[in-house]
């Protein structure tokens, strides 16, 4: 059986034309023969609405019932894109999470997909149906609806790809690939034809919203083949795959950026061994990720600065952990939520000498300074003032000829 995995992401199914013009998208492919697995996510702007929603409810609301409510949003797109192609002739129906069944582990808000059974799905398949399944949602083994992180509807159709053994996982979206950029921010941002699952998955992980860096992880995992395409445009895409499939490259594949983090400096910290692990062992066990850190040579022997970059979301459980923490000593406590994290990913830059200096010159040159940088085998990245933001983008896009 040949099957092909489409997943329709928010924008796509905004709006009722839009949803229109995706059944007309699906009936095409379904002409072709395949057998389709169909996956959407919530009408744009929704799951947003309900997090609001159990925000305004109680500022305590529990993660059960955050799954039970945000994975709602998708149930009404499942069900609207179902009657679309059964008013189309077409014979279709929803199915959620709980349904099918897709089974998670319990951990609610960022469960984890194990198993997705797949009797039910092949037989409605055979008997010519199309399968509409809700992404972003599964049921763990106490029978709760469970939700696998935001922009999960990725990992959904990944998952599905992977248990079905599809031939195609193709994510649709609102832009016509991965681009060296975000688009929407730089309009001479390049599309990439190809990009290997590591470069994608930092270019994710580092800001780049396109695709859901879990997805990314299970497709490497699962060598699963990724097309991102323009569910309005009928134009080539982006192909997500292994490195060794790749030829042609430039030293920089792409820019990513993240809007939301915030520094915090520890001024005056007593300078002995095991510090570092005070500070961030009370952070861990609240679940605060530390991004970047960065901890200065103590001049006097004594006393040093340390600064770490978290989420702006963490900023005040910070403040109130590290403030109430007995087994550190520090003068000063200090916060900035005006940064932004700039990086640039490219396999290329592990055989390339001389990357990080021409990044660094080039952000000089436009005055921009550097306050924390962490590094990996592809990717630099640097934490400077939100007012940079664009500039810096604009310049390392320049720098290293992605416009060409
Ligand atoms: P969907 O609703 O289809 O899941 P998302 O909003 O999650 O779509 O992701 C698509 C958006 O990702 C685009 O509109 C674009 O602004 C943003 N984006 C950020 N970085 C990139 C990039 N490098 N390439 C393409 N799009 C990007
Ligand atoms: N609707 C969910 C969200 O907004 C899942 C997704 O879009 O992939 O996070
Ligand atoms: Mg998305």
């Amino acid at each position: 059986m040949k099957i092909v995995v489409l997943k329709f992401g928010g924008t796509s199914v905004g709006t009722i034309d839009r949803i229109k013009k995706v059944a007309n998208l699906i009936t095409n492919y379904a002409k072709k023969k395949y057998k389709l697995i169909v996956v959407s996510s919530a009408m744009s702007g929704v799951t947003n609405d309900l997090v609001i929603k159990s925000k305004n409810i109680s500022n305590n609301f529990s993660d059960s019932e955050y799954d039970a409510l945000v994975s709602s949003g998708e149930q009404v797109a499942c069900s609207l894109i179902a009657g679309r192609l059964i008013h189309k002739g077409y014979k279709s129906r929803s199915w959620m999470g709980w349904q099918v069944p897709i089974i998670t582990d319990n951990k609610h808000k960022y469960a984890k997909i194990n198993q997705i059974y797949k009797t039910k799905i092949i037989k409605y398949l055979k008997s010519g149906g199309i399968p509409i399944i809700a992404g972003f949602q599964g049921v763990n083994a106490e029978g709760r609806v469970t939700t696998i992180g935001r922009g999960g509807s990725d990992a959904s159709a990944i998952m599905l790809a992977k248990f079905f053994k599809a031939e195609r996982c193709i994510i649709y979206t609102d832009v016509e690939g991965v681009y060296t950029t975000d688009p929407k921010k730089l309009k001479k941002a390049k599309k990439i034809r190809v990009i290997s699952y590591e470069e994608m998955l930092e270019m994710a992980s580092l800001g780049a919203k396109v695709m859901q860096p879990v997805s990314i992880q299970d497709a490497r995992l699962s060598r699963i083949d990724v097309e991102v395409k323009s569910s309005f445009k009928n134009k080539p895409g982006t192909l997500i795959t292994k490195r060794k499939n790749i030829i042609n490259r430039n030293i920089i594949t792409g820019i990513s950026s993240t809007q939301n983090d915030a520094k915090v400096t520890l001024v005056g910290v007593k300078d002995r061994p095991g510090v570092a692990a005070s500070i961030f062992k009370p952070l861990s066990e609240s679940s605060i990720n530390v991004d970047m850190v960065v901890q200065n040579i103590s001049a006097n022997g004594k006393e040093t600065d340390l600064t770490f970059t978290i989420k702006n979301e963490d900023l005040r459980k910070t403040r109130r952990i590290t403030n109430s923490n007995k087994k550190i000593k520090f003068k000063k406590l200090l916060f900035d939520k005006n940064v932004s994290k700039v990086s640039i990913i490219g396999v290329g830059m592990i055989t390339t000498p001389g990357v990080t200096y021409r990044m660094f010159q080039a952000l000089a040159k436009h005055k921009i300074n550097i306050q924390v940088i962490s590094t990996s085998e592809i990717k630099i990245s640097v934490l400077i003032n939100k007012i940079n933001i664009n500039k810096a983008i604009d310049a390392l896009h320049k720098e290293f000829k992605l416009e060409v």
